[in-house]
């Protein structure tokens, strides 16, 4: 979860996405570590991860993960805190059950 507060998400909001990710439930432990149902190799975690801050964290402009990812009027907006840049992240259309993007797990 230290990757969480790097990123400046909520380890709730990772948790929905990964778990969404890889169709399975889970919860945060008392230590804020993410206990998943089911056995899932590592690689799976990173895959999965990498996807989320591509998606959900990293800046287009100047590639940063040093973003804010906020609500407005029902759209997402990704703002870099580094060279100031926004955009907006279109929901994703869910074309598998799984896939829900960064959005639908709702900041
Ligand atoms: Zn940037």
């Amino acid at each position: 979860m230290d990757l969480c507060k790097t990123m400046h998400r909520q380890p709730e909001h990772v948790m929905i996405f990964l778990l969404a990710e890889m169709g399975t439930s889970g919860s945060l432990d008392g230590q804020q570590r993410l206990v998943v149902k089911g056995r899932f190799a590592p690689k799976n975690f990173e895959g999965i991860l990498r996807r989320y801050i591509n998606e959900c964290v990293i800046c287009n402009g100047c590639k940063s993960p040093d973003t804010i990812l906020s609500k407005e009027n029902r759209l997402f907006f990704l703002r870099c805190e580094q060279c100031g840049s926004g955009r907006s992240v279109a929901p994703i259309k869910a074309g598998f059950v799984a896939r829900v993007g960064c959005l639908k797990a709702g900041a």
